[in-house]
Protein backbone atom coordinates (compact mmCIF):
# COMPACT_ATOMS: atom_id res chain seq x y z
CA UNK A 1 0.00 0.00 0.00
CA UNK A 2 1.08 3.39 -0.99
CA UNK A 3 1.37 6.51 1.67
CA UNK A 4 -0.52 8.34 -1.03
CA UNK A 5 -1.67 8.50 -4.52
CA UNK A 6 -2.09 11.25 -6.98
CA UNK A 7 -4.44 11.23 -9.63
CA UNK A 8 -3.64 13.35 -12.82
CA UNK A 9 0.57 13.72 -13.59
CA UNK A 10 -0.31 17.69 -14.60
CA UNK A 11 2.07 20.83 -12.95
CA UNK A 12 0.11 20.32 -10.25
CA UNK A 13 0.31 16.39 -9.76
CA UNK A 14 4.19 16.35 -10.57
CA UNK A 15 5.01 19.45 -8.04
CA UNK A 16 3.27 17.89 -5.60
CA UNK A 17 4.64 14.19 -5.87
CA UNK A 18 8.15 16.30 -5.99
CA UNK A 19 7.38 17.62 -2.44
CA UNK A 20 6.28 14.20 -0.97
CA UNK A 21 9.50 12.42 -2.61
CA UNK A 22 11.33 15.39 -0.75
CA UNK A 23 9.78 13.94 2.48
CA UNK A 24 9.97 10.41 2.02
CA UNK A 25 6.47 9.76 1.88
CA UNK A 26 5.86 6.72 -0.53
CA UNK A 27 3.61 7.93 -3.68
CA UNK A 28 2.20 6.73 -6.99
CA UNK A 29 1.19 9.05 -9.65
CA UNK A 30 -1.70 7.40 -11.84
CA UNK A 31 -2.11 9.71 -14.92
CA UNK A 32 -5.15 8.88 -17.24
CA UNK A 33 -2.94 10.18 -20.99
CA UNK A 34 -0.05 8.49 -22.43
CA UNK A 35 2.24 11.52 -21.26
CA UNK A 36 2.52 14.19 -18.64
CA UNK A 37 2.12 17.39 -18.35
CA UNK A 38 -1.93 17.87 -18.84
CA UNK A 39 -2.36 21.28 -19.71
CA UNK A 40 1.55 21.93 -20.75
CA UNK A 41 2.01 20.22 -23.98
CA UNK A 42 4.80 21.33 -25.64
CA UNK A 43 5.37 19.54 -29.63
CA UNK A 44 7.98 19.84 -31.75
CA UNK A 45 7.78 20.83 -35.82
CA UNK A 46 9.98 19.87 -38.71
CA UNK A 47 12.75 21.99 -37.70
CA UNK A 48 12.17 20.84 -33.68
CA UNK A 49 11.23 24.17 -33.24
CA UNK A 50 9.45 24.32 -29.39
CA UNK A 51 5.60 25.39 -30.02
CA UNK A 52 2.73 25.26 -26.79
CA UNK A 53 0.23 23.90 -27.32
CA UNK A 54 -0.66 24.84 -23.58
CA UNK A 55 0.52 26.75 -20.98
CA UNK A 56 2.63 29.68 -22.38
CA UNK A 57 3.58 32.66 -20.03
CA UNK A 58 4.03 33.87 -16.90
CA UNK A 59 5.37 37.27 -15.23
CA UNK A 60 7.40 38.16 -12.66
CA UNK A 61 4.16 38.25 -10.20
CA UNK A 62 4.23 34.37 -10.81
CA UNK A 63 6.80 33.92 -7.82
CA UNK A 64 6.04 30.24 -7.40
CA UNK A 65 7.14 29.66 -11.06
CA UNK A 66 10.09 31.24 -10.86
CA UNK A 67 10.73 29.85 -7.59
CA UNK A 68 10.35 26.16 -8.98
CA UNK A 69 12.47 27.24 -12.51
CA UNK A 70 15.20 28.41 -10.43
CA UNK A 71 15.16 25.37 -8.17
CA UNK A 72 15.20 23.20 -11.76
CA UNK A 73 17.26 25.22 -13.46
CA UNK A 74 15.62 25.79 -15.95
CA UNK A 75 16.29 29.49 -17.96
CA UNK A 76 13.47 31.42 -19.35
CA UNK A 77 13.46 34.58 -21.64
CA UNK A 78 11.32 37.55 -22.45
CA UNK A 79 8.12 37.25 -25.19
CA UNK A 80 9.41 39.49 -28.18
CA UNK A 81 6.63 42.18 -28.73
CA UNK A 82 8.61 45.20 -29.98
CA UNK A 83 7.58 46.14 -33.44
CA UNK A 84 3.96 46.95 -35.78
CA UNK A 85 1.49 45.22 -33.94
CA UNK A 86 -2.26 44.70 -36.03
CA UNK A 87 -5.72 44.97 -34.59
CA UNK A 88 -8.39 44.07 -37.55
CA UNK A 89 -12.43 44.70 -36.83
CA UNK A 90 -13.42 44.09 -39.58
CA UNK A 91 -12.27 41.30 -42.87
CA UNK A 92 -13.11 44.04 -45.41
CA UNK A 93 -11.00 47.23 -43.91
CA UNK A 94 -6.73 46.92 -44.05
CA UNK A 95 -6.34 46.58 -40.07
CA UNK A 96 -5.00 48.94 -37.80
CA UNK A 97 -1.44 49.09 -37.21
CA UNK A 98 0.07 50.47 -34.11
CA UNK A 99 3.93 50.07 -32.64
CA UNK A 100 4.68 48.00 -29.37
CA UNK A 101 7.64 48.75 -27.63
CA UNK A 102 9.93 45.76 -26.14
CA UNK A 103 7.90 43.38 -23.88
CA UNK A 104 5.30 46.02 -22.69
CA UNK A 105 3.45 43.17 -20.68
CA UNK A 106 6.33 41.54 -19.26
CA UNK A 107 5.79 38.57 -20.04
CA UNK A 108 7.89 35.24 -20.03
CA UNK A 109 8.72 31.94 -22.13
CA UNK A 110 10.38 29.10 -21.52
CA UNK A 111 13.69 28.47 -22.97
CA UNK A 112 13.29 24.89 -25.02
CA UNK A 113 9.62 25.32 -23.62
CA UNK A 114 7.04 24.77 -21.15
CA UNK A 115 7.56 21.19 -21.35
CA UNK A 116 11.10 21.63 -19.45
CA UNK A 117 9.27 21.96 -16.37
CA UNK A 118 7.46 18.62 -16.99
CA UNK A 119 10.62 16.53 -18.25
CA UNK A 120 12.51 17.99 -15.33
CA UNK A 121 9.99 17.25 -12.72
CA UNK A 122 9.54 13.71 -14.01
CA UNK A 123 13.62 13.38 -14.26
CA UNK A 124 12.98 14.26 -10.32
CA UNK A 125 10.13 12.27 -9.59
CA UNK A 126 11.27 8.84 -11.41
CA UNK A 127 9.26 7.23 -14.37
CA UNK A 128 8.97 4.33 -11.60
CA UNK A 129 6.51 6.58 -9.32
CA UNK A 130 4.36 7.00 -12.45
CA UNK A 131 1.61 4.98 -13.91
CA UNK A 132 0.65 6.51 -17.88
CA UNK A 133 -2.94 5.61 -19.50
CA UNK A 134 -4.60 5.08 -16.09
CA UNK A 135 -7.86 6.78 -16.24
CA UNK A 136 -9.35 7.03 -12.47
CA UNK A 137 -13.13 5.93 -12.40
CA UNK A 138 -13.63 4.78 -8.61
CA UNK A 139 -12.11 5.62 -5.34
CA UNK A 140 -13.60 3.80 -2.65
CA UNK A 141 -12.60 4.29 1.30
CA UNK A 142 -11.84 1.39 3.12
CA UNK A 143 -11.51 1.13 6.62
CA UNK A 144 -7.11 1.34 6.47
CA UNK A 145 -7.29 3.24 3.23
CA UNK A 146 -8.61 3.69 -0.03
CA UNK A 147 -9.17 1.46 -3.03
CA UNK A 148 -8.71 3.37 -6.25
CA UNK A 149 -10.11 1.77 -9.82
CA UNK A 150 -8.95 2.64 -13.05
CA UNK A 151 -10.88 2.42 -16.46
CA UNK A 152 -8.74 -0.93 -17.48
CA UNK A 153 -10.29 -2.71 -13.92
CA UNK A 154 -7.05 -2.22 -12.56
CA UNK A 155 -7.07 -1.37 -8.74
CA UNK A 156 -4.35 0.45 -6.53
CA UNK A 157 -4.00 0.73 -2.62
CA UNK A 158 -2.85 3.54 -0.63
CA UNK A 159 -3.54 5.47 2.67
CA UNK A 160 -4.31 9.09 1.18
CA UNK A 161 -4.99 10.17 -2.07
CA UNK A 162 -4.71 13.57 -3.95
CA UNK A 163 -6.77 14.96 -6.64
CA UNK A 164 -4.68 16.85 -8.62
CA UNK A 165 -7.36 17.42 -11.72
CA UNK A 166 -9.72 19.81 -12.48
CA UNK A 167 -12.71 19.53 -9.75
CA UNK A 168 -15.66 19.64 -12.18
CA UNK A 169 -13.83 17.07 -14.11
CA UNK A 170 -13.83 15.14 -11.05
CA UNK A 171 -16.94 15.33 -10.22
CA UNK A 172 -18.01 13.62 -13.66
CA UNK A 173 -15.70 11.08 -14.08
CA UNK A 174 -15.25 9.74 -10.92
CA UNK A 175 -17.81 8.22 -8.78
CA UNK A 176 -17.08 7.87 -5.29
CA UNK A 177 -18.42 5.45 -2.80
CA UNK A 178 -19.19 6.70 0.03
CA UNK A 179 -20.32 9.67 -2.36
CA UNK A 180 -18.37 12.89 -0.76
CA UNK A 181 -20.64 15.53 0.48
CA UNK A 182 -23.45 17.39 -1.22
CA UNK A 183 -21.93 21.16 -1.00
CA UNK A 184 -18.41 19.77 -1.80
CA UNK A 185 -19.85 17.65 -4.91
CA UNK A 186 -22.24 20.98 -6.46
CA UNK A 187 -19.02 23.15 -5.91
CA UNK A 188 -16.64 20.58 -7.81
CA UNK A 189 -19.37 20.86 -10.00
CA UNK A 190 -19.40 24.44 -10.43
CA UNK A 191 -15.94 25.38 -10.72
CA UNK A 192 -14.51 26.72 -13.73
CA UNK A 193 -11.71 24.63 -15.76
CA UNK A 194 -9.59 27.62 -17.03
CA UNK A 195 -9.11 27.31 -20.76
CA UNK A 196 -11.30 24.14 -21.37
CA UNK A 197 -12.58 24.40 -24.74
CA UNK A 198 -9.90 26.61 -25.86
CA UNK A 199 -8.11 26.18 -29.12
CA UNK A 200 -4.39 27.07 -29.83
CA UNK A 201 -2.76 27.15 -33.52
CA UNK A 202 1.12 27.27 -34.15
CA UNK A 203 2.84 27.39 -37.57
CA UNK A 204 6.16 26.74 -37.90
CA UNK A 205 9.10 28.90 -40.48
CA UNK A 206 12.31 28.79 -41.53
CA UNK A 207 12.96 32.36 -41.32
CA UNK A 208 10.91 35.34 -38.91
CA UNK A 209 10.22 36.91 -42.07
CA UNK A 210 7.22 39.16 -40.84
CA UNK A 211 10.10 40.73 -38.66
CA UNK A 212 11.61 41.98 -41.85
CA UNK A 213 8.91 44.33 -42.38
CA UNK A 214 8.53 45.10 -38.67
CA UNK A 215 5.28 43.88 -37.58
CA UNK A 216 5.82 42.28 -34.27
CA UNK A 217 3.65 39.17 -35.06
CA UNK A 218 1.20 39.63 -32.66
CA UNK A 219 -2.34 40.36 -34.06
CA UNK A 220 -5.52 40.89 -32.55
CA UNK A 221 -8.56 39.79 -35.24
CA UNK A 222 -12.23 40.00 -34.47
CA UNK A 223 -12.41 38.72 -37.99
CA UNK A 224 -10.69 36.20 -38.78
CA UNK A 225 -10.49 32.93 -37.83
CA UNK A 226 -7.49 33.32 -35.48
CA UNK A 227 -7.92 35.72 -33.06
CA UNK A 228 -4.98 36.43 -31.36
CA UNK A 229 -1.60 35.33 -32.96
CA UNK A 230 1.99 35.88 -31.22
CA UNK A 231 5.64 35.41 -32.30
CA UNK A 232 6.53 32.12 -30.98
CA UNK A 233 10.18 32.40 -32.01
CA UNK A 234 13.30 31.01 -29.85
CA UNK A 235 15.24 33.69 -31.30
CA UNK A 236 18.51 32.20 -30.30
CA UNK A 237 18.85 28.44 -31.65
CA UNK A 238 17.40 29.83 -35.03
CA UNK A 239 13.70 28.51 -34.27
CA UNK A 240 11.00 30.60 -35.77
CA UNK A 241 7.22 30.05 -35.52
CA UNK A 242 3.87 32.33 -35.02
CA UNK A 243 1.30 30.84 -32.84
CA UNK A 244 -1.98 31.89 -31.09
CA UNK A 245 -5.59 31.63 -30.56
CA UNK A 246 -8.42 30.29 -33.22
CA UNK A 247 -12.16 31.38 -32.11
CA UNK A 248 -14.68 29.38 -30.95
CA UNK A 249 -16.23 28.30 -34.61
CA UNK A 250 -12.77 26.70 -35.24
CA UNK A 251 -14.78 23.41 -33.75
CA UNK A 252 -17.06 23.75 -37.02
CA UNK A 253 -13.68 23.17 -39.84
CA UNK A 254 -11.31 20.03 -40.26
CA UNK A 255 -7.77 20.43 -39.86
CA UNK A 256 -7.26 21.11 -43.04
CA UNK A 257 -9.61 23.95 -43.27
CA UNK A 258 -8.39 25.41 -40.37
CA UNK A 259 -4.60 25.00 -41.60
CA UNK A 260 -5.67 26.66 -44.66
CA UNK A 261 -7.89 29.85 -43.23
CA UNK A 262 -4.89 30.00 -41.03
CA UNK A 263 -2.48 30.66 -43.64
CA UNK A 264 -4.61 32.61 -45.71
CA UNK A 265 -5.20 34.66 -42.77
CA UNK A 266 -1.21 35.12 -42.10
CA UNK A 267 -0.63 35.85 -45.92
CA UNK A 268 -3.09 38.70 -45.70
CA UNK A 269 -1.39 39.94 -42.81
CA UNK A 270 2.57 39.25 -43.67
CA UNK A 271 2.67 38.96 -47.30
CA UNK A 272 3.24 35.47 -49.38
CA UNK A 273 5.97 34.29 -47.64
CA UNK A 274 3.64 32.95 -45.05
CA UNK A 275 2.91 29.87 -47.30
CA UNK A 276 6.28 28.49 -46.93
CA UNK A 277 5.30 27.06 -43.70
CA UNK A 278 7.58 23.86 -42.38
CA UNK A 279 4.51 22.72 -40.34
CA UNK A 280 1.11 23.63 -38.96
CA UNK A 281 -0.75 22.05 -35.68
CA UNK A 282 -3.60 22.92 -33.39
CA UNK A 283 -5.13 21.88 -31.01
CA UNK A 284 -8.42 21.62 -29.25
CA UNK A 285 -8.51 21.64 -25.63
CA UNK A 286 -12.01 19.58 -25.38
CA UNK A 287 -10.86 16.04 -24.97
CA UNK A 288 -11.89 13.73 -21.50
CA UNK A 289 -8.77 14.75 -19.61
CA UNK A 290 -9.90 18.18 -19.06
CA UNK A 291 -13.46 18.82 -20.06
CA UNK A 292 -16.17 17.41 -17.58
CA UNK A 293 -19.15 18.31 -19.90
CA UNK A 294 -20.44 20.33 -16.90
CA UNK A 295 -22.48 23.77 -16.86
CA UNK A 296 -20.90 26.46 -18.62
CA UNK A 297 -19.29 28.86 -16.26
CA UNK A 298 -17.72 32.14 -16.20
CA UNK A 299 -13.84 32.15 -16.17
CA UNK A 300 -11.80 31.14 -12.80
CA UNK A 301 -15.66 30.88 -10.92
CA UNK A 302 -15.19 28.86 -7.59
CA UNK A 303 -11.27 28.81 -7.89
CA UNK A 304 -9.55 28.52 -4.61
CA UNK A 305 -12.95 28.10 -2.97
CA UNK A 306 -12.15 27.46 0.96
CA UNK A 307 -13.97 24.08 0.70
CA UNK A 308 -10.87 22.78 -1.04
CA UNK A 309 -8.76 22.61 1.48
CA UNK A 310 -9.90 20.32 3.78
CA UNK A 311 -9.86 16.86 4.12
CA UNK A 312 -12.53 14.43 3.49
CA UNK A 313 -12.94 10.75 3.78
CA UNK A 314 -11.74 11.34 7.19
CA UNK A 315 -8.39 12.73 6.61
CA UNK A 316 -7.61 10.19 3.42
CA UNK A 317 -8.96 12.78 0.19
CA UNK A 318 -7.30 15.85 -0.16
CA UNK A 319 -7.58 18.19 -3.62
CA UNK A 320 -4.76 19.55 -5.46
CA UNK A 321 -5.27 21.17 -9.13
CA UNK A 322 -4.65 25.11 -10.21
CA UNK A 323 -8.39 25.19 -9.72
CA UNK A 324 -8.07 25.15 -5.78
CA UNK A 325 -5.57 27.51 -5.37
CA UNK A 326 -6.32 30.92 -3.61
CA UNK A 327 -4.39 32.56 -5.68
CA UNK A 328 -3.45 32.95 -9.52
CA UNK A 329 -6.48 29.79 -9.81
CA UNK A 330 -5.97 28.77 -13.46
CA UNK A 331 -2.69 29.50 -14.15
CA UNK A 332 0.57 27.64 -13.82
CA UNK A 333 1.26 29.68 -10.33
CA UNK A 334 -1.75 28.39 -9.25
CA UNK A 335 -0.61 24.76 -9.73
CA UNK A 336 2.44 25.27 -8.10
CA UNK A 337 0.76 26.87 -4.72
CA UNK A 338 -1.81 24.40 -4.57
CA UNK A 339 1.18 21.61 -4.81
CA UNK A 340 2.87 23.40 -1.70
CA UNK A 341 -0.37 23.60 0.32
CA UNK A 342 -1.10 20.44 -0.46
CA UNK A 343 1.47 17.82 0.22
CA UNK A 344 1.92 20.12 3.58
CA UNK A 345 -1.60 19.44 4.54
CA UNK A 346 -1.05 15.41 3.30
CA UNK A 347 2.22 15.61 5.97
CA UNK A 348 0.70 16.88 8.83
CA UNK A 349 -2.44 14.50 8.25
CA UNK A 350 0.54 11.76 8.78
CA UNK A 351 1.58 13.35 12.07
CA UNK A 352 -1.80 13.69 13.90
C1 LIG B 1 -4.48 26.42 -24.24
C2 LIG B 1 -3.98 26.73 -22.86
C3 LIG B 1 -3.18 27.85 -22.65
C4 LIG B 1 -2.71 28.14 -21.37
N1 LIG B 1 -1.88 29.22 -21.22
C5 LIG B 1 -1.35 29.46 -20.00
C6 LIG B 1 -0.36 30.47 -19.85
O1 LIG B 1 0.06 31.10 -20.82
N2 LIG B 1 0.11 30.71 -18.58
C7 LIG B 1 -0.31 29.98 -17.48
O2 LIG B 1 0.17 30.23 -16.37
N3 LIG B 1 -1.23 29.00 -17.63
C8 LIG B 1 -1.72 28.72 -18.84
N4 LIG B 1 -2.61 27.69 -19.00
C9 LIG B 1 -3.07 26.99 -17.80
C10 LIG B 1 -2.04 25.96 -17.29
O3 LIG B 1 -1.78 25.07 -18.33
C11 LIG B 1 -2.62 25.25 -16.08
O4 LIG B 1 -2.82 26.17 -15.03
C12 LIG B 1 -1.74 24.14 -15.49
O5 LIG B 1 -1.01 23.45 -16.44
C13 LIG B 1 -2.69 23.21 -14.72
O6 LIG B 1 -1.98 22.16 -14.11
P1 LIG B 1 -2.79 21.12 -13.23
O7 LIG B 1 -1.82 20.05 -12.86
O8 LIG B 1 -3.53 21.79 -12.15
O9 LIG B 1 -3.93 20.54 -14.20
P2 LIG B 1 -3.79 19.68 -15.61
O10 LIG B 1 -2.61 20.19 -16.32
O11 LIG B 1 -5.11 19.75 -16.20
O12 LIG B 1 -3.45 18.23 -15.06
C14 LIG B 1 -4.43 17.30 -14.71
C15 LIG B 1 -3.95 15.92 -15.15
O13 LIG B 1 -4.93 14.95 -14.76
C16 LIG B 1 -5.08 14.00 -15.80
N5 LIG B 1 -6.38 13.37 -15.65
C17 LIG B 1 -7.60 13.90 -15.93
N6 LIG B 1 -8.56 13.00 -15.62
C18 LIG B 1 -7.94 11.90 -15.12
C19 LIG B 1 -8.40 10.66 -14.61
N7 LIG B 1 -9.71 10.36 -14.53
N8 LIG B 1 -7.48 9.75 -14.17
C20 LIG B 1 -6.13 10.04 -14.23
N9 LIG B 1 -5.64 11.21 -14.70
C21 LIG B 1 -6.54 12.14 -15.13
C22 LIG B 1 -4.95 14.83 -17.08
O14 LIG B 1 -4.62 14.01 -18.17
C23 LIG B 1 -3.83 15.79 -16.69
O15 LIG B 1 -2.56 15.29 -17.02
C24 LIG B 1 -3.06 27.32 -20.27
C25 LIG B 1 -3.84 26.19 -20.48
C26 LIG B 1 -4.27 25.87 -21.77
C27 LIG B 1 -5.09 24.61 -22.00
Amino acid sequence: MYDVIIVGGGLSGLTTAYHLQKQHISFKILEGQSRLGGRIETIFGENQTPMEMGATWFGKEHRNVLGLLSELSIPFFEQHTEGIALFETLSTEKPQSYFTPSNTHSAYRVLGGTGQIVKALQEKIGLENIVLNCKVTQVEELNDGLKISDSGGNAYFSKKMILALPPQLAAYAISFSPELPVELSKIMQHTQTWMSGSVKFSVEYKTAFWLENKFSGTVFSQSGLASEIYDHSHFEDGKFALKGFLNGSALHFSKAERQAKVIAQLTHYFGSDAQAFLSYNDKIWNDAFIDGHGPFLPGHHNNGHPRFAKSYFNDKLFFAGTETSPAFGGYMDGAIIAAKATSERVLASFKK
